[in-house]
This record gives structure tokens, C-alpha cells and sequence, in this order.
């Protein structure tokens, strides 16, 4: 695997981090083309088939193909060594482990089910050997995938309307049906009816059009088989019109640069260019994906880096082709929008979109309402939140409740002046789990409760959310979210990435933490990322000097929080 950019990439190390930890979704991937020589020699081992050549000499022949029909000749015959469930369990378990690698968080995966019925595996062993590949990824790997199944076009429609019929019992392991292999002489409209039986039954559909046939073949995929995405659709270049109507309509094409590089769509047809940076500059919705990567030569982020690089994309084109990914998938809602919650952070961890205005509060659940250490935090969090800050805390009672009430203050004080405050909320993220004897949605001066499953879970909640904490008086809990984001702090401070920034209060922690470091001999690097602070006006001035230091340094706007599809 490679270890850092290559030579040509523009934007240097940074832009390489980003497009590699971003989070994606792969909509373009068929399970055979993932079957790299080693997985290939190892089932065929134990399935007792004979395999001509080596690791070596099929890692050779796979380097370069004609066209399409050269590459599909060595694939089919590849898959000739998958025969069992557990076969096809491994070959999805090890696609999803290299993914994870990319951060893929979303994978909608081809599977060719006739390659296997029409040499005798049947359709079940196939489907059940993918499925527990899936629900196993899930639950190691945080992957969401789901099964596409794809009809070979070069075969009959009556063929597939056929393996529709078979594949009726498994209809809760599948998300939609797509149309793959020989493209040249087996245009969409040959399976007009399955496509239309096909979403008689609840499916989504796909379809591969204008990889090596002509824009006529996108029109009739999208006309006469009503498809959701294009897989491939670089062809619609050569015809303005169809353009248009693709980025007014914003159908998704799921590109695949190294594939397009592999099989010589851009030496035939393109004068050697990558198109990439056409298709987006022509306003479409592109995504980038790794079609067959066991043969092309590179999973997902090498298509991603390929494209970058050929095409001199930035930061913005990797952002807006990422969060495609996800609205153009057949997630639900909930799960798009999370995904595209962590693409965001990881941007805004990036130092590519400023962070939001947002400040996290630490401190002991005992001082009460009077007392100084209540007071002092209830002044703070006034003073942020009058400045358009919005709090989180640990939403129970002391300085929690301190910093909610402040925060409450502070808002209602610029709301009744009239200040912009649609998006600022008092947030509290409780444990509802481990608290059961406390407030069930906090305390009174929250105006959002978060509900956390655990401890951890609810510090990472405050990292997601914000760049700024401020630890008050505490004790075991308070040490233990400052070590926790102070750690991190660290981490992001060796890759490179932008800084959150920990401020504590002088007068609590001085003595305490330099000591602490001291004795640990932590290094004066990491010492340095904690800050020490007198007074509110000293906070809000640290917190308002680095928001705008990273607001001018950013190059992404992020679109509002993603909610509907509709
Ligand atoms: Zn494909």
C-alpha cells in the first residue's frame, strides 16, 4: 500500500490525508472483480480446482487489457474457483476489510449471480455466502453494504427475468438490480421489462451505460429502464444536450477513473484524458468509484488519487464528489446524514471548513447553585453563549447546570436583543444508561438533550461537536474528558491537522497539571496544547481570535446538515 502522495499530486500531503480519511460510499463494485490471485489460489485450494500460473503471473496478465471483452475473458474465468457459501463469505469479508482501509462507510456492492447459476453454483449459496460476508463486515468493520444484483447483458432477457425469479426469496438481502458486462450490441433496451418487473417489486435500479457505447445508450437507461444512477456515463460527453439534462436532473454516474485508464476508454475515446474533471466542471454529480479493483490496479482512494491527480482537483471537488456518494446511495436518511455528519467533521478536523460555533464545558456535578465555582462557570458560559456560542455540558447538575443556566442566559439575553440565534442551542449529552437517578433530560436550562450510550460515547460526542473546551473545577470525571481531549489533541498535532483548543481555568488546574507533567515528563509539545486562562473575557478572546483565524483559512463552506432526500 502506498506511504505517502505521489509525486504529481497537487496539494501536497494535506490534500492526500484528506481525500484518504474522508468518508465515502463505493456505488460502483462488482464482488468478482475484488478477487485478488491470492484469495483466487487459496479457494481454489481448498475446492480442489485447477488454476494454470501463479500469483506472480496472473498479477502480470491482469496489468493492462485491450477493452472490455479482454478484461471479462480472465474474469469469468476467475470466478470458476468460487463454489461454496464460505467462498463467497470470504471474498465479500475480504473486499470489506481492504474498504474500511479507504474509510468507506457505505459500499453498494455488484453481484453477478448468472456468472455462478450458468456453471452450476446455485443462486442461493451465492447470496447467503455474500450476505454473511455483510453482516459480519458490519459488525467488525462498520460498513453498511448491501447487495446490487447485476444481470449480464449479454445473455437473454429471458435469462434474467429467470434469476429475478430466483432471487424472490432473498429480496431482504438485496437493494436493486443493475446490468453489467459487454455493453457494445446489448443496449438498455433489450431488458425493458425486467427492469419494470424489477421495480414492480420494491427495488432500486442501475444500470451500466456509456462506458464504451454512445450517450444513446445513458438516454435509453434512464428513459426506457428508469434508472436511479448511471454506472460509468462518461460517454454522455459527447453529446452537450444529454449533459445538461444529467446535471439538471442531478442523476448520480458512478466513474471509475483507473477502470476507464485500464480498459482504454480514454485512449479511445478520450485522447488519453481522464474525464473526471470535465464531468464536474460540467456541474454533474459525480462519484468516484473502483468498479473492478482486483484487476484495475487500485481500490477506491487510488481512484481518488488518480483522479486528483490527473485532473488537478482540490479539496472542494473531494468534498462534493464524497458527500455524493451518500445522497446518490440507497441509504436511508438517518444513515445518510450521519455519514455525511462524519464527512463534515473530517473536514473540519482537516482545517478545510471552519468549526462550527460551538464550546464544551467540563466540570464536577457538585458545586451548587451560590457558590463560586457555580458562579464563575455560570458567568463564562453566559458571556459565549451572548456571543453566539453554543454550550455543550454534561447536561445534569453543578457546574454542568452552572454552564447550561449560564448558557441559557446568555441566549435568551440575545434573543430578546434581537441577535441571529435560529441555530444556537443549550445542549446537555446525558447517559441515560449509567444515570437513571438523575434529571431524564437534564437539567431545566437545556434545550437539547443528547442522550450518549456510554461515558466514551458521550466524550466523543463532545469532540464531534466541538473544536473548543474549557475544562472548570472538577475532579475525576473533568480530568478524565480534558486527558481524553488532550490526547487527542496530541494525535491530530502529529498528523498535522488543525488543533482543537483546551483551555482550563488557571486557578483550578495550574498547580495540579503542571506537576502532573512534570512528574509524567510529558513532553513541553503536548504541555503546550493546554492553555491556562484567568477570566471569560480571556476565553471568548482565545475562542473568537482561532475561530477567525480558521474561518479565513477555509476553503469548503459545508451545505446545512444533511436532512431529507426530498
Ligand atoms: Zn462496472
Amino acid at each position: 500500500m502506498a506511504s505517502g502522495p505521489p509525486p504529481d499530486f497537487p496539494g501536497g500531503g494535506r490534500l492526500w490525508r484528506y481525500v484518504r480519511g474522508a468518508p465515502k460510499a463505493e456505488l460502483h463494485l462488482h464482488i468478482e472483480g475484488t478477487l485478488e490471485p491470492e484469495l483466487m489460489f487459496e479457494i481454489a485450494a481448498r475446492n480442489g480446482v485447477a488454476v494454470e500460473g501463479t500469483v506472480e503471473s496472473h498479477r502480470i496478465r491482469r496489468q493492462s487489457f485491450k477493452d472490455l471483452q479482454d478484461f471479462l475473458d480472465l474474469y469469468y474465468a476467475a470466478c470458476d474457483v468460487l463454489k461454496t457459501e464460505e467462498d463467497f463469505r470470504d471474498l465479500m469479508y475480504a473486499y470489506l476489510q481492504r474498504a474500511a482501509v479507504d474509510n468507506v462507510y457505505a459500499a453498494e456492492v455488484f453481484f453477478d449471480p448468472q456468472t455462478h447459476t450458468e456453471r452450476g453454483v446455485p443462486f442461493d449459496v451465492v447470496i447467503s455466502g455474500l450476505h454473511r460476508g455483510i453482516v459480519e463486515g458490519h459488525r467488525n468493520l462498520e460498513i453498511r453494504a448491501n447487495l446490487i444484483m447485476c444481470f449480464l447483458r449479454h445473455l437473454s432477457e429471458e435469462s434474467a427475468l429467470s434469476t429475478l425469479e430466483q432471487a424472490l426469496p432473498h429480496l431482504d438481502k438485496i437493494v436493486g438490480i443493475g446490468l453489467d458486462s459487454g455493453e457494445l450490441g446489448n443496449p438498455p433496451s433489450k431488458f425493458e421489462r425486467l427492469f419494470e418487473r424489477a421495480a414492480g417489486m420494491g427495488l432500486k435500479t442501475v444500470a451500466h451505460a456509456g462506458e464504451e457505447a454512445g450517450p444513446e445508450y445513458i438516454l435509453e437507461a434512464l428513459e426506457l429502464l428508469k434508472v436511479r444512477r448511471i454506472d460509468h456515463g462518461v460517454q454522455c460527453l459527447k453529446d452537450s444536450s444529454l449533459v445538461e439534462r444529467l446535471a439538471k436532473e442531478g442523476v448520480p454516474l458512478t466513474t471509475c477513473p483507473l477502470s476507464n485508464m485500464k480498459l482504454q476508454v480514454n485512449s479511445r475515446y478520450f485522447g488519453g484524458r481522464n474525464v473526471t474533471g470535465q464531468l464536474l466542471e460540467a456541474g454533474l454529480r459525480v462519484t468516484i468509484n473502483s468498479d473492478d479493483p482486483a484487476y484495475f490496479g487500485g481500490y477506491i482512494n487510488d481512484n481518488f488519487v488518480r483522479a486528483v491527480s490527473d485532473c488537478n482537483l482540490t479539496e472542494r471537488d473531494v468534498y462534493k464528489m464524497c458527500r455524493n456518494s451518500f445522497t446518490s446511495s440507497f441509504l436511508s436518511d438517518v444513515d445518510k446524514a450521519f455519514c455525511i455528519s462524519q464527512l463534515d467533521y473530517h473536514t473540519i478536523v482537516s482545517g478545510y471548513a471552519a468549526p462550527p460555533r460551538n464550546i464544551s464545558i467540563f466540570g464536577s456535578r457538585s458545586p451548587e447553585p451560590g457558590s463560586p465555582e457555580y458562579e464563575e462557570a455560570r458567568a463564562i458560559a453566559k458571556l459565549l453563549a451572548s456571543r453566539g456560542f453554543t454550550v455543550f455540558t454534561g447536561g445534569y447538575s453543578g457546574i454542568m447546570m452552572a454552564g447550561a443556566h449560564g448558557a441559557r442566559e446568555g441566549l435568551d439575553e440575545r434573543r430578546n436583543s434581537g441577535g441571529e440565534s435560529e441555530a444556537q442551542e443549550v445542549c446537555g449529552v446525558l447517559v441515560p444508561s449509567l444515570f437513571a437517578f438523575r434529571e431524564p433530560l437534564g437539567n431545566s436550562y437545556t434545550t437539547r438533550p443528547i442522550v450518549a450510550r456510554s461515558l466514551t460515547n458521550r466524550i466523543n460526542h463532545f469532540c464531534m461537536n466541538s473544536e473548543y473546551f474549557l475544562a472548570c473545577r472538577g475532579t475525576i470525571g473533568t480530568i478524565t474528558e480534558l486527558l481524553y481531549v488532550w490526547k487527542y489533541a496530541t494525535i491530530r498535532n502529529t498528523i498535522g491537522v488543525s488543533l482543537p483548543k483546551i483551555l482550563v481555568l488557571r486557578s483550578n488546574f495550574e498547580k495540579p497539571l503542571e506537576a502532573f507533567a512534570d512528574a509524567m515528563k510529558i513532553f513541553p509539545e503536548d504541555r503546550g496544547l493546554i492553555q491556562y486562562v484567568d477570566s471569560g473575557e480571556e476565553i471568548l478572546q482565545v475562542f473568537e481570535e482561532d475561530l477567525k483565524r480558521r474561518t479565513v483559512a477555509a476553503t469548503i463552506t459545508l451545505p446545512p446538515p444533511f436532512s431529507t432526500s426530498n
